[in-house]
């Protein structure tokens, strides 16, 4: 199929883009990298009557070092958050997660800012935001507002962004000295949505975790950060037998939907294997194990 009649614009400055917003906002869509809202607009899903290619406005490509955070612009593609050693260095989840999405041609092209409107609850990106609490900054032609990604996220494929708004940049902040991170997904074919996925953050002293993050999609309408599971571990020594019993304690914790594609049971395996997995490689990483 082919999309309906639509107008299209492509402005050349935020300002230009914010005014088209303002105009025509419930009736517009923005386009980024269309990895997403192509398909939308063929198949007849999205049938905006003004498409806004943001492409353009390329000064919202960059990854920034901003104090104990790093701020992303919205229109940074995922291939260059694979690639970001500013990324690398302070936040390794994001290109972890990154370099595993679709295809080569779809991290190209797609955007970290199209990811997250699009909130595709098994988008890697939207786990990674989650499981960090990352900010989001919203502009609107009269202001800007941010807003944490616990808020940003409302239900499957629907955001707190308003029709005149655009994503403009993320924060997300930076890990602390010593604290590692890992993350595991499991697809059936290579390049699909992840069916369950696993992120986690992890400090140890002196043989007791610190501090711990776990956020897991694929369990529930959006992904979902397990703080009293991961709470409940805090202070406790880590053994051989913890990934393990963190496992456990996440297998409970979570309500998979079930169906006949992908029963319950399957995503609770999943999530247990997945959760023993990442909290695995980042032990490994502790000990500097590199694999
Ligand atoms: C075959 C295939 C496989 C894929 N596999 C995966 C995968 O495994 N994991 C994964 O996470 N994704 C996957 N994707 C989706 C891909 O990551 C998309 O790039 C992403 O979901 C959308 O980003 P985009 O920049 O292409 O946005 P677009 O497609 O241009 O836009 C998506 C939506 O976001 C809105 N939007 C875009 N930018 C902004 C902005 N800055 N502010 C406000 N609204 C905005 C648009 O209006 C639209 O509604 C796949 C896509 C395809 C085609």
């Amino acid at each position: 199929m082919k999309p309906i009649a639509f107008t299209y614009h492509r402005p050349t400055s935020l300002d230009e883009a914010l005014d088209l917003l303002a105009q025509w906002g419930p009736e517009a869509r923005l386009l980024a990298g269309g990895q997403s809202l192509g398909p939308m607009l063929n198949l007849r899903v999205a049938r905006p009557a003004h498409v806004i290619d943001v492409n353009d406005l390329t000064e919202f490509a960059y990854v920034r070092e901003a104090g104990d955070a790093v701020d992303v612009g919205g229109l940074t593609r995922h291939y260059q958050l694979a690639g970001s050693p500013a990324l690398l260095r302070h936040c390794p989840l994001l290109p972890q997660a990154a370099r595993t999405i679709g295809h080569y041609a779809i991290r190209q092209r797609g955007t970290l800012g199209g990811s997250l409107a699009n909130a595709d609850p098994a988008a890697q990106l939207v786990l990674v935001a989650v499981t960090l609490d990352a900010r989001l900054t919203l502009a609107r032609r009269d202001g800007r507002r941010e807003v944490t990604a616990k808020d940003f996220f409302q239900a499957a494929m629907t955001t707190a962004l308003q029709p005149q708004e655009m994503l403009l940049s993320v924060r997300f902040p930076k890990l602390n000295v010593g604290e590692v991170c890992a993350y595991r997904m499991f697809n059936r074919r290579h390049g699909d949505y992840a069916l369950v996925a696993v992120a986690t953050t992890l400090a140890v002293q002196d043989g007791l975790v610190q501090r711990l993050r776990l956020a897991i999609s694929g369990t529930a309408p959006l992904p979902e950060r397990l703080d009293a599971v991961t709470a409940a571990f805090e202070g406790r020594p880590v053994t051989s037998a913890w990934p393990t019993e963190v496992a456990d304690a996440v297998v409970n914790a979570v309500q998979p939907d079930d169906d006949e594609r992908v029963p319950a049971t399957y995503r609770r395996e999943l999530a247990h294997t997945l959760t023993v997995r990442a909290l695995t490689r980042a032990l490994e990483k502790l000990e500097g194990v590199s694999v």
